[in-house]
């Protein structure tokens, strides 16, 4: 059996930087990842990298990467606004609102290379990173002469690590089997219920000219379209006229439960069932370019990019963060934790960071402080999240267009997150319910309120 002093079980963001800093501290460090084929990474094994690949201005700094330290090729554009569009009224942040290194709005990222820049990062210091190595199942004796994790591998090899770092992405294939074994309850139904897992789809298109220079620089989102907890479509615009046009909602979704039906742009009278991704992508290109453009002619599948003929498919579990079981040596990071969660097109700052924390604390042989750490980094921008997500959770498709019309008012005052902080009194009463619900939902959830699965929970 192969010993590292650190297992490292996924390659994404979380994995390798937790495989960075891990080397970087001077422990034996392996990253072990299944591999997804991708045809944007046609030469290489490597990570599922499905991603808009939007990084706002502060993430830069939660995320302790500045771009100039990437590649060139990794940054595929800069970003000046977020577009928000509800039925009939709409949106637009030109500022996040919040303090950070980086002087744009954000920016979009090619992710497969962001990935690979950071697998390579992780190996210069050391790491070792297998791909196309699957994670079966792990198992851990905390009292015996051996390693306390032994990680049993899909061609039946076995490797023996002090410290487990799970870091498989938020369909925790491995790490709800681990996490089972010190909690009382069933993880899966805790954290995985249908009520909680939410799919993603994503295609790359290639936009004419003109509807690319209006969408360059922009991200947006078109809320109160479909139905369905945080269930929207976006489009981020990538480099040469293409743009990543997806949708998450989730899954299991009947029909039938949905009031107002009408109401949703998205959905026709005769739909008997909700409308596939693809379908949704569709109808969302014919409402925005349909009257002036043939979608399928003008907006072509750019094959070469993507998991597969220019599409991507990703399952996410959208449940907010949990703590580790440190005690035995294990921490969760990204994804897996459920840092990615409450609006789920945002969670590689969070991931990167997580990560890191961890493998600098599996290097320095005590992961106790975890817990504590990745809330003092990433514990604001969480709660922010998962207030947020809280107070439109059951919103439809009027309450986008109330919200939208009252958040215009509030920045006449201010910028991004800190319409929040505003007293504007000419905003009105609507202003004052908004600001005051998402400012009590966020009191609610203070003080790590938010963790899903907390420490004390775990037996070890
Ligand atoms: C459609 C979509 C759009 C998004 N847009 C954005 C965005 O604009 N900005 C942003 O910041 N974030 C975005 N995100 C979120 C971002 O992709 C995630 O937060 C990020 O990928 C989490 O990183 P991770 O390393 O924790 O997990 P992942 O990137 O999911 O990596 C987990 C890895 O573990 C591997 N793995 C799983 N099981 C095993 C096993 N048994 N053995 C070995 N390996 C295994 C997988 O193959 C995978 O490569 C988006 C996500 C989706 C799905």
């Amino acid at each position: 059996m192969e010993r590292f002093d650190v297992a490292i079980v996924g390659g994404g963001p979380a994995g390798s930087s937790a495989g960075h800093a891990a080397a970087s501290g001077g422990a034996s460090a392996v990253v072990l990842e299944k591999g997804v084929p991708r045809a944007d990474r046609p030469d290489r094994l490597g990570p599922d990298s499905t991603d808009a690949a939007g990084i706002l201005d502060y993430w830069v700094d939660i995320m302790g990467i500045h771009p100039d330290e990437m590649p060139d090729d990794v940054v595929l554009g800069e970003l000046d606004r977020a577009e928000f569009i509800g039925p009939n009224e709409s949106l637009t942040l030109r500022s996040t609102g919040i303090e950070s290194s980086y002087d744009e709005f954000g920016f979009c990222m090619q992710r497969a290379r962001f990935d690979d820049f950071l697998r390579d990062r992780a190996e210069d210091a050391g790491a070792e990173y297998r791909a196309g190595t699957s994670v079966r199942g792990v198992e851990t004796d905390l009292g015996g002469e051996g390693p306390r994790h032994r990680l049993a591998l899909a061609d039946g090899e076995e490797i023996g690590a002090d410290f487990l770092i799970l870091a498989d992405g938020p369909q925790r294939q491995v790490t709800s089997g681990v996490l089972d074994e010190y909690l009382p309850f069933d993880v899966t139904e805790r954290l995985s219920t249908r009520e909680t897992n939410h799919i993603a789809y994503q295609e790359h298109r290639r936009l004419p000219e003109e509807v690319f220079e209006e969408v360059a620089g922009a991200i947006k989102f078109w809320w109160g379209h479909m139905p369905g907890h945080t269930a929207y479509p976006w489009i981020f615009p990538n480099d040469d006229n293409v743009a990543r046009i997806g949708l998450t909602m989730p899954i299991g979704m009947d029909l039938d439960d949905v009031e107002d039906r009408g109401d949703y742009p998205l959905l026709r009278p005769d739909d008997d069932r909700i409308p596939q991704g693809k379908e949704y992508v569709r109808r969302l290109l014919e409402m925005e370019y349909g009257d002036e453009y043939d979608i399928e002619a003008d907006f072509p599948l750019v094959e070469d990019r993507g998991k597969s003929k220019g599409t991507e498919t990703y399952a996410i579990s959208s449940t907010r963060p949990i703590d580790s079981p440190t005690g035995a040596g294990i921490a969760v990071v990204g994804g897996a934790m459920g840092a990615t969660s409450a609006f789920h097109e945002g969670g590689d700052h969070t991931a990167v960071r997580t990560g890191a924390i961890a493998g600098e604390l599996a290097a320095a042989g005590d992961l106790a402080p975890y817990n504590d750490r990745w809330k003092d980094a990433i514990g604001d921008e969480v709660l922010r999240n998962v207030a947020m997500a809280d107070v439109v959770h059951d919103y439809a498709p009027d309450d986008w267009d109330w919200a939208f019309s009252t958040a215009n008012k509030l920045l006449d005052d201010s910028d991004g997150y800190g319409l929040f902080d505003t007293s504007n009194i000419r905003a009105g009463f609507g202003a004052a319910r908004l600001v005051t619900t998402y400012k009590r939902t966020k009191f609610r959830f203070r003080n790590g309120k938010y963790v899903q699965v907390t420490e004390s929970e775990y037996t070890v």
